[in-house]
């Protein structure tokens, strides 16, 4: 039987608690209440015991490799920092070979995924990115290519002027393997027009995953949290999450994205605090409780507190990355990577068995009492590996 900690019993959570102890779904109401509260280690420690309920002591990071291709894009979100037009000097496009070439040296250091999203470019044609996974592909069969957000699937479907489904069965046929979560922004459509104007909706980001899904794809999902949306915005995004998962169970996990306010057209006054990103991770892992897997991106948390949320209901850390620029031109203050070594360190420190997984989030390798792998230190380094250690 469970033992109740002291104040978890005295908590006016209590009722909320014993839902999740006997795998009960709590509701919408229930959720904002636990957004509302100001006792935090009470909903942290429901979450942790959601958390234990689904995966035990495990905690997860993945070797992986960011590659953004382009940062043009016809759309300007007013909270992007990233996006560039033709006419700006940082722009850039990279070609195939290029991109070809930044996969090889990743190899290099073990990575099992790209995870490769760009901006809607205006011109390339849509062979450029059916090319891009074929050349990928070639370097390694087995290794996981995870690219292109609903809207870059979208933009892709109106540039071969097919549906969304034969879109994405070419892709796929490329060598596609997962879709990324990124552009879920805040699915209520008030918020989307003052963050997103001109974004895809709500219903059209939740249709490309389920088509995906029923072609027996698997793929994350988002929530972009902290600007200006409500508490109950944040609810009523994940309940259309929840639902979604109810019908397709294709999302392998749910990362939630810290707002950061830098170099765009939202100026937000108060952007997400430790204390609102560890309430968003640990409600996010009560509510959703048909998800497997909760991330804590260390890339807008920085490793420290994504460390603290392994607590939270957390049980992932996300991964290596290598070269971020999303977060980073947003004004993201951690550094462009992380090693596998300080990944373990921080799980274990944690208290949790580090599990090196895969872009599913299934296990590689559980690494319960080993070092970490000589390849952290002993690697043949990339150009860019070298640079971001050498600035982190
Ligand atoms: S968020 Fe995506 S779609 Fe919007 S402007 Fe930035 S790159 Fe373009």
């Amino acid at each position: 039987m469970q033992t109740v900690n002291f104040f978890v019993q005295h908590s006016e959570l209590r009722d909320i608690y014993d839902k999740v102890a006997a795998s009960e779904r709590i509701s919408e109401t229930d959720a904002l209440r636990l957004f509302e509260s100001k006792d935090l280690n009470v909903v942290g420690a429901i979450a942790d015991l959601a958390c234990q309920k689904k995966v035990g002591n495990r905690a997860s990071y993945i070797i992986n490799r960011y590659i953004n291709y382009s940062n043009y894009c016809i759309l300007s979100c007013q909270f992007c920092s990233f996006a560039r037009k033709k006419r700006d000097a940082d722009g850039f496009q990279f070609s195939i070979e290029e991109i070809v070439e930044k996969a090889r040296e990743a190899l290099k250091i073990g990575i099992t995924e790209l995870h490769i999203v760009g901006g809607l470019h205006p011109s390339l044609p849509f062979s450029y990115y059916t090319d891009m996974l074929r050349e990928l592909k070639k370097l390694d069969s087995r290794l996981r290519l995870k690219c292109f957000t609903a809207i870059e699937i979208l933009h892709l479907a109106w540039l071969a002027k097919k549906s969304v489904e034969q879109t994405l069965a070419e892709l796929k046929e490329a060598g596609l393997d997962s879709l990324t979560g990124g552009g879920a922004e805040i699915f209520r459509k008030e918020v989307r027009s003052a963050i997103a104007k001109g974004k895809e909706s709500a219903e059209e980001y939740l249709d490309v995953h389920r088509t995906w899904h029923r072609m027996g794809g698997r793929s994350t999902c988002t929530m972009l949290y902290g600007h200006v949306e409500s508490l109950s915005d944040r609810v009523d995004h994940l309940r259309q999450l929840r639902a979604l998962q109810d019908e397709t169970r294709g999302f392998v996990g749910f990362v939630p994205l810290a707002y950061q306010p830098e170099d765009n057209d939202i100026p937000v006054e108060n952007p997400p605090t430790g204390f609102d990103s560890l309430r968003t991770i640990a409600v996010s892992r009560i509510y959703l409780d048909n998800f497997d897997h909760i991330t804590a991106y260390w890339v807008g948390l920085g490793l420290k507190l994504a460390q603290v949320a392994l607590s939270y209901g957390a049980d992932d850390l996300h991964g290596t990355i290598i070269e971020e620029h999303i977060f980073h031109m947003a004004g993201a203050t951690s550094p462009q990577l992380q090693t596998e070594a300080a990944m373990l360190k921080a799980i274990r420190e944690a208290g949790r068995t580090p599990v090196q997984r895969n872009t599913f989030y299934e296990p590689i390798k559980i690494l319960e009492n080993a070092p970490a792998p000589e390849r952290t230190e002993n690697a043949a380094r990339s150009k860019v590996l070298e640079d971001n250690l050498a600035t982190a």
